[in-house]
């Protein structure tokens, strides 16, 4: 009988995935759709850290006068970040009255807690890639003098720039973000984390799988109906980013 339990629930695990360990939540931009805190914005950032997420994501983009800022787009409000100064981006605010924020005043609210990690994204700058390496190492040094390496998952859609923070950096975590690198790619470049957007690990089902045994972390992007919650909570991958964060934590209670 003991026997045949054991073997059952091996078979459970493999067939269900109901071993592998829960994948963690991250706020995608916050904790904003279910919260009416602007995306990017401290609150949404302060809302996800309330919900006790595994982790909160930003983007950073590089003003003109080389200021790092949290916003998604390229611009804020009709702004265009990557071609105007930090003063004048300060001339419109978020509708709950915020300023944009700047990188350093995000991390700062964010290192006051330790439970939750700062998913940190660096925008890929519209005037090239020169500039975008410019925002990358100025993205690593704030880090480091925060000393906050350790709360801290960059993220990129330029893999000159994931190149950049290894070449920086032997242990800074990095996952790569535009889904046109194997794993094997990435293990060569000690690009230690994918996150790749759901129809990508959906169309090579076996990214999942190579990664784990490569050593190689996964996150899936922007996973925000309980279907898909499920499916890759099958697929065991480690994180799920998503826009519904309270959504994944009721399914994940289930
Ligand atoms: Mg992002």
């Amino acid at each position: 009988m003991k026997l045949y339990s054991i073997t059952t629930m091996i078979l459970m695990c493999a067939t269900l995935g109901a071993c592998a360990q829960a994948p963690k939540i991250i706020a995608h931009r916050g904790a904003w759709k279910n919260t009416q805190a602007p995306q990017n914005s401290i609150a949404s950032l302060q809302k996800a850290i309330e919900q006790g997420v595994w982790g909160s994501e930003f983007d950073v983009h590089l003003t003109k006068d080389n200021t790092l800022v949290v916003c998604h787009d390229q611009d804020f409000y009709g702004i265009d970040i990557a071609t105007a100064t930090y003063e004048e981006l300060l001339t419109k605010t978020h509708p709950n009255g915020e300023k944009i924020p700047t990188a350093e005043a995000y991390l700062r609210e964010g290192l006051k807690q330790k439970n939750t990690r700062l998913i940190f994204e660096i925008k890929s700058n519209k005037l090239g890639v020169d500039r975008t390496l410019e925002a990358t190492e100025m993205c690593y040094k704030l880090v480091k003098k925060l000393k906050a390496e350790k709360e801290i998952v960059f993220i990129a859609f330029s893999y000159p720039a994931c190149l950049k923070l290894r070449e920086l950096d032997a242990k800074v975590k990095i996952q790569y973000l535009n889904g046109d690198k194997t794993p094997e790619q990435l293990k060569q470049d000690r690009i230690y984390g994918l996150d790749y957007n759901a129809g990508v690990l959906k169309k090579n089902t076996q990214y999942v799988e190579q990664a784990k045994k490569l050593g190689i972390k996964t996150n899936v992007w922007t996973v925000n109906t309980e279907e898909d919650m499920q499916y890759f909570i099958q697929q065991g991958v480690d994180y799920i980013t998503t826009d519904q964060p309270e959504l994944l934590k009721q399914i994940l209670k289930k």
